[in-house]
């Protein structure tokens, strides 16, 4: 565990935390707080309302749950009748795997208390959630479609709750939750503790504190927009024929082990995430066309370090929490600046050193030219020598990247476990790149083995049970019933003032 420079942080002795709280954190393996820590942490122990604007992996999730978990301590109690352990505590979050995500940190600083934490999103089967509400719980971490219909169904009751956390609040409002944060909202107490994180201060979120907090402590701990000093930034000038190969001589080149690669669309993603497998690499995709199980295991699989390549779409790029991973690509100029941020977010967390490269084409000029605006800083284009890479790999065959990791880690994925034959991963770079490239650098690729089905039919996307696919992701791309357009969430701003 990385730990953050003396001179930013306070011991988490200084703090006082319950025997059992200050356990869990060394446990952790924490010794100093976070800025957001050193600073949330004292203001929620006195119940105030707080208003925090802070970029995911700057510990924010123990900078609202271990004072809300403290200050919840004196209602802590064995009994096991539900009556006993009403919800005190809601967080709410956009996305299931931030529910997720959440969810596991609190039951971690949770772990020496008979506080009881229970998570639920949409996406899953409602009767395991709704057996373990009926039993009682006093943190409850919740996505706010699925959290609606367990109030619905009266699984839940809320009047007892006393703090409230909006968490990613800006992006709940991108997605267009806002009206079904008000429902939730009229059913708890009006006397409560309501906290906000969001990593911007828009107008919007501005709107929604000044409805919903009381006097609230403002805490900033890095400007909207920042982003991190541990990451190392490099842009790269290449062709869209040529970026395959670039993410491939880079990985290499910067011995990296896992990545995040970044893609604008599904179809992009499916397709870059199916060429790396069959060139070895130990790839996952992660997009809204993945059903919930599918997805978790991706994430699961990349924390665990059997994925190599977590390749995903923007509905991945905000808060997941994966420690140290070394680098992320941006293998497509995100349409939107802030993205950028947010995905590159993903590396140098809590601390640790992170590399973050993007690939820039031509028709990506402006969008650059938006990520420079944003980030108040000029981008310098760099490039990279991808011929260079292909000839050293005519004369050698590809490292296995789980040999040069000292061995098999058990489970083989079936892409990894396929002969490393240099004319196949050539066979398997995106199709058009092959002719263009005979055409600009005298490269004569090799005749294709046999067709790739899958490069020659339209993206389709996979086709899943009703039941599955009905409680839609809360991705910004796919609209689920608990998802309004942006329009609605406009006009019911425009009614409120
Ligand atoms: P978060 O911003 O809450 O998603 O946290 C990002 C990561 O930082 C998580 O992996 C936490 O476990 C880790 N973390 C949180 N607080 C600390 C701390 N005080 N020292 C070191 N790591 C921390």
């Amino acid at each position: 565990m990385r730990q953050y420079a003396p001179d930013m942080t306070t011991s988490f002795s200084n703090l006082q935390l319950a025997p059992a709280l200050a356990r869990a954190v060394a446990e952790m393996g924490y010794e100093s707080m976070t800025p957001i820590q050193a600073q949330a942490i004292p203001v929620v122990l006195t119940g105030q309302d707080v208003m925090g604007a802070a970029q995911t992996g700057t510990g924010k999730t123990a900078a609202f749950s271990l004072p809300l978990l403290q200050r919840l301590l004196k209602h802590e109690n064995s009994s096991t009748s539900p009556a006993r352990h009403p919800v005190r505590a809601l967080v709410l979050l956009p996305t299931r795997e931030l529910a997720d995500q959440v969810a596991q940190q609190i039951k971690q600083y949770a772990v020496h208390t008979n506080l009881r934490s229970a998570v639920v999103f949409g996406g899953m089967d409602m009767k395991p959630q709704t057996i373990e509400l009926k039993k009682g719980v006093e943190v409850l971490v919740a996505t706010p479609g699925r959290l609606l219909d367990h109030i619905e169904a009266k699984n839940v009751v809320l009047n007892q709750v006393e703090y409230v956390v909006l968490d990613e609040a800006d992006r709940m409002l991108d997605i267009g939750f806002l009206p079904d944060l008000q429902r939730i909202l009229s059913h708890l107490p009006k006397t409560r503790t309501t906290l906000l994180f969001s990593a911007t201060f828009s107008t919007e979120i501005k709107r929604l504190a000044g409805s919903y907090l009381q006097n609230p402590v403002t805490i900033e701990v890095a400007r909207p927009n920042e982003t991190a000093a541990t990451i190392t930034q490099q842009f790269y000038s290449v062709s869209v024929d040529d970026k395959y190969n670039a993410l491939r001589h880079l990985i290499k080149a910067n011995g990296m082990k896992q990545a995040f690669v970044f893609c604008n669309s599904k179809l992009g993603c499916a397709r870059l995430a199916r060429s790396l497998e069959r060139d070895g690499f130990r790839t996952s995709a992660l997009h809204g066309d993945k059903s919930q199980d599918e997805r978790l295991k991706a994430l699961e699989g990349f924390k665990q370090g059997e994925v190599d390549l977590l390749v995903c779409t923007d509905v991945a790029a905000r808060g997941l929490d994966i420690k140290d991973v070394p680098a992320v690509f941006n293998f497509d100029i995100p349409f939107n600046a802030e993205d950028y941020v947010h995905r590159i977010g993903r590396t140098g967390r809590a601390g640790a050193l992170g590399h973050a490269i993007s690939f820039v084409s031509g028709s990506d000029q402006r969008l650059v030219g938006d990520i420079e605006k944003l980030l108040k800083t000029k981008i310098t284009l760099e490039t990279v020598s991808v011929e260079q890479d292909r000839s050293r790999e005519r004369r050698e065959p590809r490292n296995d990247s789980r040999e040069s990791r000292g061995g098999d880690r058990g489970e083989r994925s079936e892409s990894s476990s396929r002969p490393r034959d240099s004319a196949l991963s050539r066979d398997s770079r995106p199709r058009e790149q092959d002719s263009r490239r005979s055409r600009e650098v005298g490269y004569v690729p090799a005749p294709r083995i046999k067709n790739d089905p899958f490069f020659d039919k339209p993206y389709e996307a996979p086709v899943r049970s009703a039941e599955a696919a009905a409680p839609a992701a809360p991705d910004p791309l796919r609209k689920s019933a608990n998802i309004k357009p942006k329009r609605v969430m406009a006009a019911l701003f425009k009614s409120t003032t």
